[in-house]
């Protein structure tokens, strides 16, 4: 009990300061910021298909940190959900070595993301999201996946591996896949990132999360803490309003900001 306590209050605290999301009033976007932006920053390019009819999301993991099939699967039903990509949406793996040791911060998920993705974001007329699965834990316990920039994002397997309750379920894979979908909720700029929803679904203790234990957005599902899922069921699809709120920004209802094409 004492430690589920501890857990909830460091994922609190954590939120609180600087949230799974890192972007903004850091100020360590320096040099890249026009090219790399925030997190939600390119969804109306992922959104919309005027500016990028194809996307290719590529997966650098760590040797043993490749991300599950059904992982991959799931994150392309998602994102094929609610992206307009007549050309298609491509999810490219590839085992990289990072030539990282230790703990990461979000700054080492920037910099070692630009030094081995191997496209710019917006290449030409194809879109390119970048997710790494990196050996190594985040730098802050209790958080399993942070987003970057607008195009880049990691999911710490190591701590989704920890996050496995003693009961059955939710089992890891489960975890990562929902970590997974929540993160690119994230670049896709869930909840009220780069715009403000109509439908009060932000959770306000949580800023840039859902309020509903059902949504993948749910703050609780980048946290150490995903036990507490009365259900034991993790979520990892987008809710109603989540959707809505895509929908409107893909359809201008609901205006944009911060977005680096448009
Ligand atoms: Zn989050």
């Amino acid at each position: 009990m004492q430690s589920r306590l501890f857990a909830m209050l460091t994922v609190f605290l954590l939120s609180g300061l600087s949230g799974c999301f890192g972007g903004g009033g850091d100020g360590i976007f320096g040099d890249g910021e026009e090219l790399y932006g925030e997190p939600g920053g390119l969804t109306l390019a992922c959104l919309r298909s005027d500016g990028f009819d194809s996307m290719v999301v590529e997966i650098d993991y760590s040797t043993g940190y490749q991300p599950d099939s059904s992982t991959v699967s799931t994150l392309k039903s998602r994102l094929q959900q609610v992206c307009d990509k007549p050309g298609g949406i491509d999810i490219q793996l590839s085992e990289t070595n990072f030539e990282h040791q230790g703990s990461w911060s979000a700054d080492d998920v920037r910099e070692i993301g630009r030094d081995t993705r191997e496209g710019v974001p917006q290449d030409g007329k194809v879109l390119r999201w970048h997710l790494l699965f990196p050996s190594g834990s985040y730098e802050n316990d209790g958080v399993l996946g942070v987003a970057v920039d607008a195009s880049t994002a990691a999911v710490f397997l190591d701590d989704v591996r920890d996050a496995e309750p003693w009961t059955t379920r939710p089992s890891a894979e489960q975890i990562e896949e929902a970590v997974t979908v929540h993160e690119v909720g994230h670049l896709l700029g869930l909840v009220n990132l780069v715009y403000q929803s109509p439908r009060p679904h932000e959770d306000p203790d949580h800023p840039g999360h859902s309020n509903n234990e059902d949504s993948v957005m749910y703050w609780a599902v980048e946290s150490g803490d995903i036990s507490s899922f009365i259900s034991n069921d993790v979520p990892d699809e987008f809710d109603a309003d989540d959707l809505a709120d895509l929908a409107d920004l893909a359809s201008g209802e609901l205006v944009a900001s911060k977005q680096l094409w448009s």
